[in-house]
Formats: C-alpha cells, structure tokens, sequence
C-alpha cells in the first residue's frame, strides 16, 4: 500500500466495465471479505473480471501487494447482493493453499488486516468488528468464500485488524505494540504462525524465536499449535524455561549492528559465538577467546 490513510494501493488496475459508477445515495457501512478460491495477481484478477461479472475495490495478492480495482466512490459487484454492495467495500485476498484449507499467506493476512482497518479509519466505521463492520461474502450469498479468511484464520485476521485500527488511530502507522516485552511469554492463538508472532514482538524474523522455543514447537517450525506458550527471545535476563545467558556460554547472533550501531559483517548474523562479558544489556561475544564484538542482548539467543 503507497498510503494507508488516503487508501492508495500499489497497483490501480482500474475496470472499465462490470461495476456501477456511484453509489445511488447510499454510503459505506462495513467491508466485505473474499478469498480467490486461486493464488492471483493483480492483473490475473483484473483479467478473470474482463469476462466474469464481477469486480471488488481491492486484491491482495499472495505477497501482500495491495491493487485498487474499482474507486471506493463506485458500486463493486462481489457480494452477490445489491444492497450489499451499495454499502460495502469489497476486498479480495489471494490464496496460498487451495481446498480444503483455503488459507491465505503471513503476507496476504499482514496485509489484508491492515487494510481493512484503514478503510474502517477511513469511512469512520469504528474498530474492525466481525459481523458488525466486517462481513464474510458467506454472510450475503451461500459461498465457501472468504475460506480460512471467516474460519481458522479469523481469529489472528480480525485481531490484527484491531492492532492496525488502534495504531492508526493513535496517529502511527508503526506496527502495534508487540503481544508481549523479550523475555516474556506468549501462547499461540488459531491461525498464528512463527513469522507473524515474530514480527509483532519486533524481532528480526522468526529464527530466533524458534530457536528459543525448539523444545516446545518441534521439528516442524511451520506448524505451531494453539496453545503453545512460546517465551520470546531477548533482553538481559533470558527466559524461565529457555537457557540463561552466561559468560563462557553459547549463543546465536542474530543482529547486524553493535551497540554502538557500526554495522557488523554480513557472516555474522545467524551465527554461534561464545559469550565473553555481559555488562547489564551489552554483552561481549567473540570466538576463541578473540572479541568479534559488543551487541545488544537482545540480539542474542542463549543456546
Ligand atoms: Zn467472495
């Protein structure tokens, strides 16, 4: 998205036809939600609408690129239902597993939630709320559509939603506040994944967070189930469960800066070295007995 206040995408691929100009009086009381039932592009969608009666004002495709299909001024033709579409905005998520899952990408769900809350900021819908100013297709027409979007995604989709609203209309478009501080603990809700909860307490991405949690999650860091409590990395006292950081111990780097913020070489990164000092949040690392140099403790996961 270039701007989520004015509502201007990355794309505009805008119909010519399969719409209604205007919006015959009426004004915009909630948004509708879609899947592809398919992993489409912006221009793929633009060209199943050239032929197929049917158009929506947004598609988020699999990467999280947002495009503008029909201006929020126009009536989209998505929900199967006159009225509906009179009043909603309509917005298209690709899909990244087909039948039965449905599912949409970290991206997409990043992506889409934040633009459902930037419209709902935007037309004063108040916070994004299932079923009061969010609505599944399902909800207008029987469809399997929005897919995991109104299933097992719902939960983190709609709560992310909330983060975004609340974050916007603090005056930021920052992400939201972490779900918890490093060295704290989180239990994995439906539809989460290591990357999403990763991005939220504001690591790096999401290896130190498994690393941290190996135990817990498993082989498979692409499947975590819902109520694993995960304790998040970082900070100067590690975590009750995880290994504490000690002087002569092991740990992974996973920063690209030292404490003084001089950028450090790219092998470092993701790498083990021996903890040599810890002085409160600053911590010395190094490798047979040389000091490779002074980082942040929070870029540190204690193996
Ligand atoms: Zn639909």
């Amino acid at each position: 998205m270039k701007n989520w206040i004015a509502l201007e995408a990355d794309i505009n691929l805008i119909m010519t036809k399969h719409f209604t100009p205007g919006r015959a009086g009426k004004t915009v009381k909630f948004v509708e939600v879609h899947h592809n039932a398919a992993n489409l592009s912006a221009q793929q969608i633009y060209n199943v609408w050239q032929t197929r009666e049917a158009s929506a004002h947004y598609q988020v495709d699999a990467n999280g690129v947002i495009s503008q299909h029909v201006w929020d001024r126009d009536t989209a033709w998505h929900a199967t239902n006159l009225a509906a579409n009179q009043e909603s905005i309509g917005v298209e998520h690709a899909n990244n597993t087909f039948a039965p899952g449905w599912t949409i990408s970290d991206k997409t769900l990043e992506e889409g939630s934040h633009l459902v809350a930037a419209i709902c900021v935007a037309f004063k819908l108040g916070r994004p709320a299932w079923l009061v100013n969010v609505f599944p297709h399902s909800y207008h027409y029987a469809t399997a559509c929005p897919g995991a979007i109104g299933g097992s995604q719902n939960a983190a989709y709609m709560r992310r939603a909330g983060e975004w609203y609340d974050a916007m209309m603090a005056g930021t478009t920052a992400p939201p506040a972490p779900p918890t501080s490093p060295g704290g603990t989180y239990v994995v809700q439906p539809g989460d994944s290591l990357y999403a909860i990763a991005k939220r307490a504001g690591l790096r991405d999401w290896h130190p967070l498994y690393d941290a949690n190996r135990d817990a999650i498993g082989p498979n860091p692409d499947v975590i189930q819902p109520g694993t409590e995960l304790v998040i990395p970082g900070g100067a006292s590690s975590s009750p469960s995880g290994p504490s950081m000690q002087v002569g111990g092991q740990a992974k780097f996973y920063g690209t800066r030292d404490v003084k913020g001089t950028l450090l070489a790219k092998w470092t990164y993701g790498e083990t070295f021996t903890v040599m000092q810890i002085d409160g949040s600053r911590v010395v690392i190094g490798r047979d007995g040389d000091v490779t140099a002074a980082v942040s403790a929070s870029d540190l996961t204690a193996l």
